[in-house]
Protein backbone atom coordinates (compact mmCIF):
# COMPACT_ATOMS: atom_id res chain seq x y z
CA UNK A 1 0.00 0.00 0.00
CA UNK A 2 0.94 3.75 -0.92
CA UNK A 3 0.23 6.64 1.46
CA UNK A 4 0.50 10.49 1.26
CA UNK A 5 0.13 12.11 4.60
CA UNK A 6 -0.10 15.91 3.85
CA UNK A 7 1.25 17.89 7.20
CA UNK A 8 3.17 15.04 7.63
CA UNK A 9 6.44 16.51 9.25
CA UNK A 10 3.98 18.36 11.81
CA UNK A 11 3.14 16.89 15.50
CA UNK A 12 0.09 14.44 14.37
CA UNK A 13 1.77 13.76 10.84
CA UNK A 14 5.13 12.84 12.04
CA UNK A 15 3.48 10.38 15.08
CA UNK A 16 1.18 8.62 12.21
CA UNK A 17 4.55 7.93 9.79
CA UNK A 18 6.13 6.54 12.89
CA UNK A 19 3.14 4.70 13.76
CA UNK A 20 2.65 3.34 9.83
CA UNK A 21 6.98 2.48 10.06
CA UNK A 22 6.10 0.53 13.20
CA UNK A 23 2.46 -1.17 12.58
CA UNK A 24 2.32 -1.82 9.01
CA UNK A 25 5.83 -1.93 7.62
CA UNK A 26 5.30 -2.46 3.93
CA UNK A 27 3.36 0.92 3.49
CA UNK A 28 5.32 3.57 1.23
CA UNK A 29 4.76 6.33 3.60
CA UNK A 30 4.99 10.08 1.40
CA UNK A 31 4.46 13.36 2.69
CA UNK A 32 4.10 16.75 1.35
CA UNK A 33 4.67 19.44 4.16
CA UNK A 34 5.76 23.19 3.62
CA UNK A 35 7.30 23.07 6.67
CA UNK A 36 5.59 26.15 8.13
CA UNK A 37 4.74 24.69 11.39
CA UNK A 38 5.80 21.58 10.68
CA UNK A 39 9.88 20.47 11.16
CA UNK A 40 11.85 18.23 9.20
CA UNK A 41 13.53 16.94 12.60
CA UNK A 42 10.33 15.25 13.04
CA UNK A 43 11.15 12.56 10.44
CA UNK A 44 14.41 12.03 11.40
CA UNK A 45 15.40 7.98 11.49
CA UNK A 46 11.91 7.31 10.13
CA UNK A 47 11.38 5.48 6.34
CA UNK A 48 9.38 8.14 4.67
CA UNK A 49 9.80 9.81 0.91
CA UNK A 50 9.36 13.96 2.24
CA UNK A 51 8.59 16.20 -0.43
CA UNK A 52 8.99 20.25 0.36
CA UNK A 53 6.16 21.76 -0.43
CA UNK A 54 2.28 23.32 -0.47
CA UNK A 55 -0.93 21.62 -1.12
CA UNK A 56 -1.46 24.90 -2.61
CA UNK A 57 0.67 24.12 -5.73
CA UNK A 58 -1.65 21.78 -7.05
CA UNK A 59 1.15 20.65 -9.64
CA UNK A 60 2.90 19.48 -6.76
CA UNK A 61 -0.18 17.81 -5.18
CA UNK A 62 -0.54 16.12 -7.98
CA UNK A 63 2.90 14.82 -8.37
CA UNK A 64 2.93 13.80 -5.38
CA UNK A 65 -0.03 12.15 -5.00
CA UNK A 66 0.51 10.33 -7.74
CA UNK A 67 -0.13 6.21 -7.48
CA UNK A 68 -0.98 6.85 -3.78
CA UNK A 69 -4.01 4.33 -2.32
CA UNK A 70 -4.78 6.72 -0.25
CA UNK A 71 -4.38 10.26 1.43
CA UNK A 72 -4.09 11.17 5.31
CA UNK A 73 -4.90 14.74 4.63
CA UNK A 74 -3.55 16.62 8.05
CA UNK A 75 -2.17 19.81 6.34
CA UNK A 76 -3.20 22.79 7.61
CA UNK A 77 -2.45 26.41 9.85
CA UNK A 78 -3.80 24.71 12.60
CA UNK A 79 -4.58 27.23 15.00
CA UNK A 80 -8.07 29.42 16.83
CA UNK A 81 -5.68 32.44 17.80
CA UNK A 82 -3.41 32.42 14.38
CA UNK A 83 -6.95 32.63 11.85
CA UNK A 84 -8.34 35.06 14.56
CA UNK A 85 -5.07 37.54 13.80
CA UNK A 86 -5.23 36.36 10.08
CA UNK A 87 -8.09 34.84 8.77
CA UNK A 88 -7.13 34.58 4.92
CA UNK A 89 -4.05 32.31 5.36
CA UNK A 90 -6.41 30.26 7.28
CA UNK A 91 -8.84 29.75 4.77
CA UNK A 92 -6.62 29.63 1.64
CA UNK A 93 -4.63 26.59 3.84
CA UNK A 94 -7.57 24.81 5.36
CA UNK A 95 -10.32 25.59 2.91
CA UNK A 96 -8.82 25.53 -0.43
CA UNK A 97 -5.92 23.23 0.43
CA UNK A 98 -8.81 20.75 1.41
CA UNK A 99 -10.55 21.34 -1.92
CA UNK A 100 -6.94 21.32 -3.62
CA UNK A 101 -6.34 17.77 -2.12
CA UNK A 102 -9.90 16.39 -3.00
CA UNK A 103 -9.54 17.56 -6.60
CA UNK A 104 -6.54 15.58 -7.16
CA UNK A 105 -7.38 12.38 -5.43
CA UNK A 106 -10.35 12.46 -7.47
CA UNK A 107 -8.75 13.24 -11.04
CA UNK A 108 -5.84 10.36 -9.90
CA UNK A 109 -8.54 7.72 -8.86
CA UNK A 110 -7.23 7.68 -5.23
CA UNK A 111 -9.23 5.38 -3.19
CA UNK A 112 -9.39 6.22 -0.29
CA UNK A 113 -9.15 10.20 1.73
CA UNK A 114 -9.47 11.01 5.43
CA UNK A 115 -9.57 14.39 6.18
CA UNK A 116 -8.59 16.11 9.66
CA UNK A 117 -11.77 18.82 10.99
CA UNK A 118 -11.86 20.05 14.55
CA UNK A 119 -13.85 19.89 17.67
CA UNK A 120 -13.80 24.18 16.87
CA UNK A 121 -16.53 23.40 14.11
CA UNK A 122 -18.75 23.26 17.30
CA UNK A 123 -18.20 26.85 18.52
CA UNK A 124 -20.95 28.32 20.33
CA UNK A 125 -23.01 25.10 20.80
CA UNK A 126 -23.37 24.32 24.59
CA UNK A 127 -24.51 20.94 24.46
CA UNK A 128 -22.46 18.49 26.37
CA UNK A 129 -21.20 15.87 25.67
CA UNK A 130 -21.54 16.51 21.36
CA UNK A 131 -22.80 13.80 19.24
CA UNK A 132 -21.57 14.55 15.17
CA UNK A 133 -25.33 15.39 14.88
CA UNK A 134 -25.61 18.20 16.97
CA UNK A 135 -25.61 21.35 15.40
CA UNK A 136 -22.30 23.25 14.53
CA UNK A 137 -21.10 27.15 14.74
CA UNK A 138 -17.56 28.30 14.42
CA UNK A 139 -16.31 30.47 16.63
CA UNK A 140 -13.20 31.71 15.08
CA UNK A 141 -12.15 31.87 11.03
CA UNK A 142 -9.86 28.60 12.05
CA UNK A 143 -13.61 26.47 12.83
CA UNK A 144 -14.59 27.73 9.98
CA UNK A 145 -11.87 26.64 7.66
CA UNK A 146 -12.22 23.09 9.07
CA UNK A 147 -16.09 23.07 8.54
CA UNK A 148 -15.35 23.83 5.02
CA UNK A 149 -12.92 20.87 5.33
CA UNK A 150 -14.93 18.33 6.77
CA UNK A 151 -18.42 19.49 4.72
CA UNK A 152 -15.87 19.34 0.97
CA UNK A 153 -14.62 15.90 2.44
CA UNK A 154 -18.31 14.68 2.69
CA UNK A 155 -19.94 16.51 -0.33
CA UNK A 156 -17.11 14.73 -2.48
CA UNK A 157 -18.17 11.35 -1.04
CA UNK A 158 -21.84 12.05 -2.28
CA UNK A 159 -21.25 14.03 -5.46
CA UNK A 160 -18.56 11.45 -6.48
CA UNK A 161 -18.88 8.35 -4.88
CA UNK A 162 -15.45 8.82 -3.20
CA UNK A 163 -14.53 6.68 0.13
CA UNK A 164 -13.30 9.49 2.16
CA UNK A 165 -13.88 10.29 6.05
CA UNK A 166 -14.07 12.96 8.00
CA UNK A 167 -12.65 13.26 11.37
CA UNK A 168 -13.22 15.78 13.85
CA UNK A 169 -9.91 16.09 16.22
CA UNK A 170 -10.21 17.01 19.68
CA UNK A 171 -7.43 17.83 21.98
CA UNK A 172 -4.79 15.84 20.40
CA UNK A 173 -1.58 15.38 22.71
CA UNK A 174 1.52 13.76 23.16
CA UNK A 175 5.49 12.72 22.42
CA UNK A 176 6.66 16.00 19.63
CA UNK A 177 3.76 18.62 19.91
CA UNK A 178 5.70 21.82 19.66
CA UNK A 179 6.20 24.53 22.53
CA UNK A 180 7.94 27.47 22.65
CA UNK A 181 5.63 29.30 20.54
CA UNK A 182 2.92 31.79 21.03
CA UNK A 183 -0.08 29.61 19.53
CA UNK A 184 1.42 26.08 21.20
CA UNK A 185 -1.55 24.12 22.42
CA UNK A 186 -1.58 23.61 26.26
CA UNK A 187 -0.34 20.60 27.38
CA UNK A 188 3.08 20.96 25.86
CA UNK A 189 2.62 24.55 26.76
CA UNK A 190 1.95 23.54 30.77
CA UNK A 191 4.84 20.79 30.53
CA UNK A 192 7.51 23.47 28.89
CA UNK A 193 6.87 25.68 32.07
CA UNK A 194 6.82 23.14 34.43
CA UNK A 195 10.00 21.83 33.51
CA UNK A 196 11.71 25.02 33.32
CA UNK A 197 10.41 25.68 36.64
CA UNK A 198 8.25 28.65 35.92
CA UNK A 199 4.39 29.75 36.13
CA UNK A 200 1.85 27.97 34.08
CA UNK A 201 -0.08 30.84 32.52
CA UNK A 202 -3.77 29.69 32.69
CA UNK A 203 -6.27 31.65 29.95
CA UNK A 204 -9.41 32.73 32.30
CA UNK A 205 -10.45 30.59 35.66
CA UNK A 206 -9.43 27.41 34.48
CA UNK A 207 -12.54 25.52 34.76
CA UNK A 208 -12.92 25.22 30.90
CA UNK A 209 -12.63 21.49 30.06
CA UNK A 210 -11.07 19.36 27.58
CA UNK A 211 -11.52 15.70 25.85
CA UNK A 212 -7.88 14.95 25.49
CA UNK A 213 -6.67 12.05 22.94
CA UNK A 214 -2.98 10.58 22.98
CA UNK A 215 -1.52 10.88 19.73
CA UNK A 216 -1.17 6.94 19.61
CA UNK A 217 -4.65 6.67 19.74
CA UNK A 218 -5.67 9.36 16.57
CA UNK A 219 -2.72 7.18 14.67
CA UNK A 220 -4.22 3.44 15.59
CA UNK A 221 -7.88 5.10 14.41
CA UNK A 222 -6.56 6.16 11.37
CA UNK A 223 -4.94 3.46 10.26
CA UNK A 224 -7.83 1.20 10.98
CA UNK A 225 -9.84 3.49 8.81
CA UNK A 226 -7.15 3.59 5.41
CA UNK A 227 -6.33 -0.20 5.90
CA UNK A 228 -10.34 -0.50 5.89
CA UNK A 229 -10.97 2.22 3.73
CA UNK A 230 -13.79 2.84 6.47
CA UNK A 231 -16.05 5.87 4.62
CA UNK A 232 -19.24 7.75 5.95
CA UNK A 233 -21.02 10.87 4.49
CA UNK A 234 -21.00 11.90 8.83
CA UNK A 235 -17.92 13.00 10.14
CA UNK A 236 -16.65 11.35 13.44
CA UNK A 237 -15.16 12.83 16.34
CA UNK A 238 -12.16 11.45 17.25
CA UNK A 239 -12.31 11.33 20.86
CA UNK A 240 -13.50 9.16 23.41
CA UNK A 241 -15.90 11.03 26.40
CA UNK A 242 -13.44 12.31 29.07
CA UNK A 243 -13.75 15.57 30.52
CA UNK A 244 -11.15 16.81 32.23
CA UNK A 245 -10.66 20.80 33.51
CA UNK A 246 -7.27 22.57 33.24
CA UNK A 247 -7.05 22.50 36.49
CA UNK A 248 -7.54 18.83 37.05
CA UNK A 249 -4.84 18.78 33.93
CA UNK A 250 -2.16 20.28 36.13
CA UNK A 251 -3.10 18.72 39.87
CA UNK A 252 -2.10 15.67 37.62
CA UNK A 253 1.14 17.13 36.13
CA UNK A 254 1.90 17.92 40.03
CA UNK A 255 0.99 14.43 40.61
CA UNK A 256 3.13 13.16 37.60
CA UNK A 257 5.97 15.88 38.11
CA UNK A 258 6.13 14.90 41.89
CA UNK A 259 6.11 18.58 42.82
CA UNK A 260 3.63 21.62 43.32
CA UNK A 261 3.25 24.35 40.32
CA UNK A 262 2.43 27.64 40.43
CA UNK A 263 -0.87 29.09 38.32
CA UNK A 264 -1.14 32.78 36.97
CA UNK A 265 -4.48 33.64 35.35
CA UNK A 266 -4.31 35.36 32.44
CA UNK A 267 -7.64 37.05 29.91
CA UNK A 268 -9.80 34.48 28.71
CA UNK A 269 -8.95 34.34 24.86
CA UNK A 270 -11.29 34.83 22.06
CA UNK A 271 -12.90 32.26 19.96
CA UNK A 272 -11.89 29.48 23.04
CA UNK A 273 -14.64 27.59 23.51
CA UNK A 274 -15.58 26.80 27.47
CA UNK A 275 -16.12 23.09 27.28
CA UNK A 276 -15.63 20.48 24.62
CA UNK A 277 -16.01 16.80 24.92
CA UNK A 278 -17.29 14.00 22.43
CA UNK A 279 -19.95 11.32 23.51
CA UNK A 280 -17.05 9.21 21.66
CA UNK A 281 -19.97 6.83 20.20
CA UNK A 282 -19.49 7.04 16.46
CA UNK A 283 -15.70 6.18 17.10
CA UNK A 284 -16.17 2.93 19.36
CA UNK A 285 -18.64 1.65 16.71
CA UNK A 286 -16.43 2.45 13.55
CA UNK A 287 -13.33 1.36 15.08
CA UNK A 288 -13.94 -1.11 17.95
CA UNK A 289 -10.77 -2.63 17.95
CA UNK A 290 -8.89 0.11 19.23
CA UNK A 291 -8.84 0.90 22.77
CA UNK A 292 -7.82 4.87 23.69
CA UNK A 293 -4.84 5.71 25.76
CA UNK A 294 -6.04 6.91 29.26
CA UNK A 295 -4.54 10.07 30.25
CA UNK A 296 -2.56 9.57 32.71
CA UNK A 297 -0.35 7.09 30.84
CA UNK A 298 -0.41 9.44 27.96
CA UNK A 299 0.55 12.56 30.01
CA UNK A 300 3.23 9.59 31.80
CA UNK A 301 4.69 9.29 28.08
CA UNK A 302 4.67 12.41 27.07
CA UNK A 303 6.04 13.90 30.43
CA UNK A 304 9.04 11.31 29.67
CA UNK A 305 9.32 12.89 26.30
CA UNK A 306 9.75 16.74 27.51
CA UNK A 307 12.13 15.41 30.03
CA UNK A 308 14.44 13.48 27.46
CA UNK A 309 14.23 16.24 24.75
CA UNK A 310 15.48 18.63 28.06
CA UNK A 311 18.16 16.28 28.32
CA UNK A 312 19.23 16.63 25.31
CA UNK A 313 18.97 19.49 24.73
CA UNK A 314 21.34 20.56 27.70
CA UNK A 315 23.54 17.85 26.86
CA UNK A 316 22.85 15.39 29.84
P1 LIG B 1 0.99 20.82 13.06
O1 LIG B 1 1.10 22.30 12.91
O2 LIG B 1 2.04 20.16 13.86
O3 LIG B 1 0.85 20.11 11.65
C1 LIG B 1 0.32 20.73 10.51
C2 LIG B 1 1.31 20.49 9.39
O4 LIG B 1 0.80 21.03 8.17
C3 LIG B 1 2.66 21.18 9.64
O5 LIG B 1 3.71 20.25 9.45
C4 LIG B 1 2.70 22.29 8.59
O6 LIG B 1 4.01 22.62 8.20
C5 LIG B 1 1.85 21.68 7.50
N1 LIG B 1 1.25 22.67 6.58
C6 LIG B 1 0.57 23.81 6.89
N2 LIG B 1 0.15 24.42 5.77
C7 LIG B 1 0.56 23.64 4.73
C8 LIG B 1 0.44 23.72 3.33
N3 LIG B 1 -0.19 24.76 2.76
N4 LIG B 1 0.97 22.75 2.57
C9 LIG B 1 1.62 21.69 3.12
N5 LIG B 1 1.77 21.56 4.45
C10 LIG B 1 1.25 22.51 5.25
O7 LIG B 1 -0.45 20.54 13.72
P2 LIG B 1 -1.11 19.18 14.20
O8 LIG B 1 -1.51 19.39 15.61
O9 LIG B 1 -0.26 18.03 13.85
O10 LIG B 1 -2.45 19.17 13.34
C11 LIG B 1 -2.65 18.29 12.24
C12 LIG B 1 -4.09 18.47 11.75
O11 LIG B 1 -5.01 18.15 12.79
C13 LIG B 1 -4.42 19.89 11.31
O12 LIG B 1 -5.27 19.82 10.19
C14 LIG B 1 -5.20 20.46 12.48
O13 LIG B 1 -6.09 21.48 12.11
C15 LIG B 1 -5.93 19.22 12.96
N6 LIG B 1 -6.31 19.27 14.38
C16 LIG B 1 -5.37 19.14 15.34
C17 LIG B 1 -5.77 19.17 16.68
C18 LIG B 1 -4.77 18.98 17.78
O14 LIG B 1 -5.20 18.89 18.94
N7 LIG B 1 -3.48 18.90 17.54
C19 LIG B 1 -7.11 19.37 17.00
C20 LIG B 1 -8.04 19.53 15.97
C21 LIG B 1 -7.64 19.45 14.66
Amino acid sequence: MKVLITGGAGFIGSNLVRFFNGHSPATEVRVLDDLSTGSIQNLAGLDVQFTHGSILDYDLLKETARGVDAIVHLAAIPSVPRSVAAPRPSHDANSTGTLNVLEAARELGVGHVSVASSSSVYGSNPVLPKSEYDWTRPMSPYGVSKLATEGYCIAYNFSYGMKTLAFRFFNVYGPGQAAGHSYAAVIPKFLEAALAGEDLSVHGDGLQSRDFTYVETVCAVILDAVQNKTSSTDPINLAFGTNTTLLELIESMELHLNEPLKVIHAEQRVGDVRASQSDGRRVREFFPSVVPVSLDEGLAKTIEWFQSELRMKSGN
